[in-house]
């Protein structure tokens, strides 16, 4: 017998694999906070003294949209902001699942990688930062996490040295390595893993580079991760 709801469950939010047709069910969204050294100090903190941080976002279909390859998604304009920032960074999926995972370990929960966008609301996390509220407001918004067509990490060779890029209608923005990372994929899994029991389907967006900044109204976003599919995305 099936069960009755009193409405139609929420649609679960899910992402393309490369090289299947089957589709990856997404659990949660972690994210890391200032985890390259450059964007810690665009960001005002000194990148030497702080462990990894911590913030998530909503792992419904609300906030994770697949963007689809080979084409621009064209997702709302967020209310609210007048400094809504991109972030591109590499989204590490868990494809099994463990709680205090030693480093060592850590690679072997790893099921892909994918491109992705920590969409920001800047000024609402600023407001929040500045008076110690939570940064939900700034993060947590629908539409807020963009990712492309996950990759299994078999298939990935060198993701730890790629290049990782993110132009604003054709000029470039943010370009670093993956080898900037303060803490590692991971030492990071590792560390999440101590506070959150980690499941299959769970995302963990690992940070961004330095070159943050706002996005206008139809402009077009592109990520990119060498090895990865690219993302193009733009907000009107
Ligand atoms: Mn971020």
């Amino acid at each position: 017998m099936s069960t009755d709801f009193v409405f139609s469950p929420h649609a679960a939010a899910s992402l393309p694999v490369a090289g299947t047709d089957a589709r990856f069910p997404v659990r949660r969204v972690y994210c890391v906070g200032r985890n390259y050294a450059g964007h810690a100090r665009e960001m005002g903190s000194d990148p030497d003294r702080e462990p990894p941080f911590f913030f998530t976002k909503p792992g419904d279909a609300d906030a994770v949209i697949a963007v689809a390859p080979g084409s621009t998604a064209e997702l709302p304009f967020p209310s609210q902001t007048n400094n809504f920032h991109y972030e591109c960074e590499l989204v590490v999926a868990i494809g099994k699942g463990g709680a205090n995972i030693a480093v060592a370990d850590a690679a072997s929960h790893i099921f892909g990688y994918a491109v992705g966008f920590d969409m920001t609301r800047r000024d609402l996390q600023g407001k929040m930062k500045d008076a110690g509220r939570p940064w939900e407001i700034g993060k947590a918004f629908d539409f807020s996490a963009p990712v492309g067509v996950l990759h299994p990490a078999a298939q990935v060779a060198g993701i730890e040295n790629a290049a990782i890029t993110l132009a604003v209608d054709g000029a470039t923005k943010q370009s670093s390595h993956i080898t900037h990372l303060i803490w590692s994929i991971s030492e990071t899994i590792a560390n999440l893993s101590t506070l959150f029991a980690l499941q299959p389907g769970d995302l963990i967006f690992s940070g961004t580079p330095e070159g943050v900044g706002a996005v206008q109204r139809g402009q077009v976003m592109v990520g990119h991760i060498d090895g990865l599919t690219d993302i193009s995305v733009k907000y009107v």
